[in-house]
């Protein structure tokens, strides 16, 4: 079995072997581009790595040296050797990105005696001193894991004691101190020597990178993006090229479209006599891309066309990363540029224009949970314009932010669970400070361009970025934000707009975004492709409009509890519960019917033509009751019981485990009156609104929490009965459908019986899991949080369905169904209705459609068409 690949090995499909960063490389060596020599330990290696103790194999040992020797051929460069050291970037690359998760190390190779080589080969000592010291610095940080602060203290306070403003100005017997006290420090720390020779650097070097795959930052990265551990990570050794040989190099990164608004045109930053990490890191402030036509003219349109061929190639926007070393370019790395929501539309529906890709392809480009970004409130125009804007940065992650200031992670992240929206500023991120980032609102930093870490990674989650804010001053450790006079503390308020990079004073009120232009086109794409339906799960006409007005093509589950709640109907909701006699219940339910009828009228009329499926009484009594001593005096005096009676009721009533207690259809078993008010209003309801509007409503009516037969044919008689009545009494005559919710694990298993008495079936799948796994739906946040650090869970199936258990009994109910009543429908409504994987899971499995809330509802017609193709 083969470990290691060189370049011209791989391809652009070898992507779960080699990584993303390696295939790419491979693929890029493979059409001929200027790609410096390397190979790829592969991501078997990694996981062998993980199964073996954390140790390498001889064999892998061997393929690598092997390959070593290859890359030495190619390359005419000798590992050690002093006439011609040969010297390489180890570099990280799992399947999918991670930007600024894992660890890169420049320079390997060097040791006392190549340094000497590269001074003399490349004439410029200065420069191969200040390589050597970088390698140690940048090994001694990631491999062996001393504090970078501690290098830092030593760089520092020798260019205070010889007075050197710059890095620049210190001189090559300067570096040389500097290395001096280097290997003085790793000695201290690690009680070994600085290794010196470069196979063994190698291999220390390989391991640290197989090691940061499991690095806090790493694993939390990979739980926020679903991605999983067991997938590894590769290596990539590559020769290197240097950017940083004077005045005729430079490096850079660089996308073929704009990643923040889509703009067909080269979007990109270099730095002139840099190295790679410099522009990544933020750490210097780097010029446009554009620049570079002045600075390296011939090398800049060799770029130009290597960019739009790699695009075409690709088909797809690039982000790539090259080298300048004295006048040639290098290419890097390239791949599949991260982009905005935005972006993401506008560059989709170009392509798609331009003849690159077709309608299919445009509707995959986009991720699915990244529209959401789209759908969120920007801010109010008019406060906008009155708004005192403070200063300008880059625009680096659109989108609109308010929120109280905070100067880490940590108190970003504290108030925001204590209720405060936070807006994280720091002087330039780091990948500790993800956390932070997630929480805030936006991000602002003084330092670091438009392909800084912060930058990055904020147009990853969809968050409001504005960066390299150069006119403030933060101080991190007082606390302090300084925008020209005025000073801001934590906890105040100010607002950012990522989109325009502007800094505003004070809080700005915000608004719904637009759902047109391309955004419109792309979603019409969908839904001609798509099959599934998308419903939606709303309970007033409000939600139910907004629904539409994202594309809902009816309602898959109307909750009526909500309605119970609301401040004139309580206490005639817990008069009813309290009742003694069914006498009492009646009259507590007639008071409910005009409210009910009401609210199903509004729904109606909100939702045309569309179908409405209402779902009957579902929730346990118990959270309509009151619960602490003042409520229930308050209660007693409202609707005249006396306390002590009050008091003893709720207590009888009490349960220990109310979700598996008395609710769903066992209220209707146990007190038919609730389901006869409910069915009455559902018909008045459509009665009235099709005498008013001509509008041909079918009311479908969903008994829920089924596990029987018996139980479903219980409650649909006295539905049935009341309907009937309902009808001859006001001499109408027309359509309804009957079905139930399939939650409990009995109903999927005898779905066949229960079809006999179901029209329609919509999978329940938040009971489902909860009652498969036997874990409560509202208490296992926590445990299942420790799943997933474990790996025993990939995802929460709460919100990605577990296809394997639950999925799996989804899956014979809709067989069973469909045996006994061939054209049953079928749907879903719980949460996974509205999750991109279960989507696709209820496409497969032959759903009619999915039903979600509202603002998921564009989510799961794309992720529908996704499915389709
Ligand atoms: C479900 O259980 O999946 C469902 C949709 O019902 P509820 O969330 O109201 O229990
Ligand atoms: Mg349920």
């Amino acid at each position: 079995k083969k470990f290691v690949y060189s370049f011209n090995e791989g391809s652009k499909d070898m992507k779960d072997l080699l990584g993303g960063k390696g295939a790419n490389l491979a693929e890029m060596t493979k059409i001929g581009l200027p790609v410096p020599f390397g190979f790829t330990v592969t991501t078997e290696a990694c996981n062998r790595y993980y199964e073996e103790n954390q140790t390498i194999a001889d064999d892998i040992v061997a393929d690598i040296f092997e390959k070593l020797s290859d890359l030495e051929h190619v390359t005419g460069k000798q590992f050690g050797s002093v006439e011609n050291p040969l010297l390489v970037s180890v570099r990280s690359g799992a399947k999918i990105s991670m930007p600024g998760m894992m660890d890169t190390i420049l320079n390997l190779g060097l040791n006392d005696n190549t340094v000497e080589g590269l001074a003399k080969l490349t004439e410029n000592p200065r420069f191969a001193y200040d390589s050597y010291r970088r390698f140690i610095q940048m090994f001694g940080d990631v491999v062996m894991e001393i504090p970078k602060t501690k290098f830092d203290a030593i760089f520092d306070s020798k260019k205070e004691k010889e007075g050197c403003e710059f890095d620049v100005d210190l001189t090559t017997e300067h570096l040389q101190d500097i290395i001096v006290n280097y290997k003085k420090l790793v000695k201290e720390e690690m009680g070994r020597n600085f290794p010196q020779e470069p196979k063994d650097q190698l291999m220390e070097a390989v391991m640290a990178v197989f090691r940061s795959w499991n690095n806090e930052r790493a694993i939390l990265y990979r739980q926020l993006n679903d991605i999983p551990g067991s997938i590894g990570t590769a290596v990539n050794v590559q020769s290197m090229v240097f950017g940083n040989m004077g005045d005729t190099s430079g490096t850079g990164v660089a996308f073929t479209r704009n990643p923040a608004n889509g703009e067909k045109k080269l979007f990109g930053e270099f730095l002139v006599n840099a190295q790679g990490e410099d522009v990544v890191a933020g750490i210097r402030t780097p010029q446009p891309i554009a620049e570079m036509a002045e600075a390296f003219p011939e090398v800049y349109k060799e770029f130009t066309r290597i960019s739009e061929l790699l695009e075409k190639h690709y088909t797809d926007m690039q982000d790539m990363e090259f080298t300048v070393e004295r006048n040639k370019l290098f290419m890097l790395q390239t791949r599949n540029g991260k982009r905005t929501a935005a972006a993401a539309v506008k560059i989709a529906v170009d392509m798609e224009k331009e003849g690159l890709i077709d309608k299919k392809t445009a509707v995959t480009r986009l991720e699915p949970a990244m529209i959401d970004q789209l759908l969120h409130p920007k801010f109010d125009d008019a406060e906008l314009a009155a708004a005192e804007r403070l200063t300008k940065g880059l625009p680096a992650s659109p989108g609109a932010a308010t929120g109280k200031i905070y100067f880490n992670a940590a108190d970003a992240v504290a108030a925001v669970e204590n209720g405060n929206p936070a807006v994280l500023v720091r002087l330039e991120t780091s990948p500790e400070d993800l956390a932070g980032m997630v929480a805030a609102e936006g991000i602002l930093t003084a330092r670091g361009g438009m392909t800084s870490h912060a930058a990055v990674v904020a147009r990853g989650m969809g968050k409001c970025c504005v960066s390299g804010c150069a006119e403030i001053k933060v101080d991190e450790e007082a606390k302090t934000l300084t925008i020209g006079s005025d000073v801001f503390k934590e906890g105040d308020y100010i607002s950012l707009d990522g989109t325009a990079g502007e800094v505003l004073k004070g809080q700005i009120k915000t608004v719904p975004p637009e759902l047109s232009g391309d955004f419109g086109t792309i979603m019409q794409w969908a839904d001609e492709i798509r099959t599934l339906k998308i419903r939606t799960n709303a309970d007033n006409p409000r939600d139910a409009k907004q629904a539409v007005d994202f594309g809902a093509e009816g309602i898959g589950l109307c909750r009526t509890e909500h309605m119970f709640f609301e401040e004139e109907r309580i206490p005639a909701v817990r008069r009813m519960i309290l009742a003694d006699s069914e006498e009492e219940r009646r009259e507590a339910l007639s008071f409910l019917l005009p409210y009910q009828k009401s609210d199903f009228k509004g729904i109606y009329e909100a939702m045309g033509d569309r179908p409405v499926t209402i779902r009957l009484l579902d929730p346990p009594l118990h959270e309509f009751l009151p619960h602490t001593d003042e409520e229930i005096k308050q209660l007693s005096a409202q609707i005249n019981v006396p306390y002590e009676k009050l008091a003893k009721k709720t207590e009888e009533l009490h349960e220990f485990n109310p979700m598996l207690g008395h609710r769903g259809c066992r209220l209707a078993v146990t007190y038919p009156e609730i389901a006869e008010m409910q069915a009455e209003a559902i018909i008045m309801a459509a009665i009235e609104v099709r005498k008013e509007q001509g509008l041909d409503i079918v009311p479908e009516i969903m008994i829920p929490l089924v596990g029987l037969k018996k139980e479903l044919a219980d409650v649909k008689a006295t539905v049935v009965q009341t309907v009937e009545k309902v009808m001859e009494r006001e001499g109408v005559k027309f359509d309804y459908l009957i079905g139930t919710m399939i939650e409990i694990p009995r109903a999927a298993l005898t779905a066949d019986e229960i079809a006999e008495e179901a029209e329609f079936f919509s999978f329940g799948t938040n009971d489902l899991t909860q009652m498969t796994f036997g874990f409560s739906r509202d208490d296992t946040g926590q445990i299942i949080r420790e799943y997933r650090d474990k790996g025993i869970f990939d995802d929460d199936p709460f919100q990605s369905i577990d296809q394997v258990g639950v999925g799996q009994l989804v899956k014979m109910a809709v067989e069973k169904g469909k045996a006994t009543r061939p054209n049953i429908k079928l749907g879903i409504c719980g949460e996974h209705g509205g999750d991109p994987k279960s989507i696709e899971f209820c496409h497969n499995i032959g759903l009619q459609y999915v039903s979600c809330s509202p603002f998921r509802v564009p989510i799961a017609r794309l992720a529908a068409a996704q499915a389709a193709v």
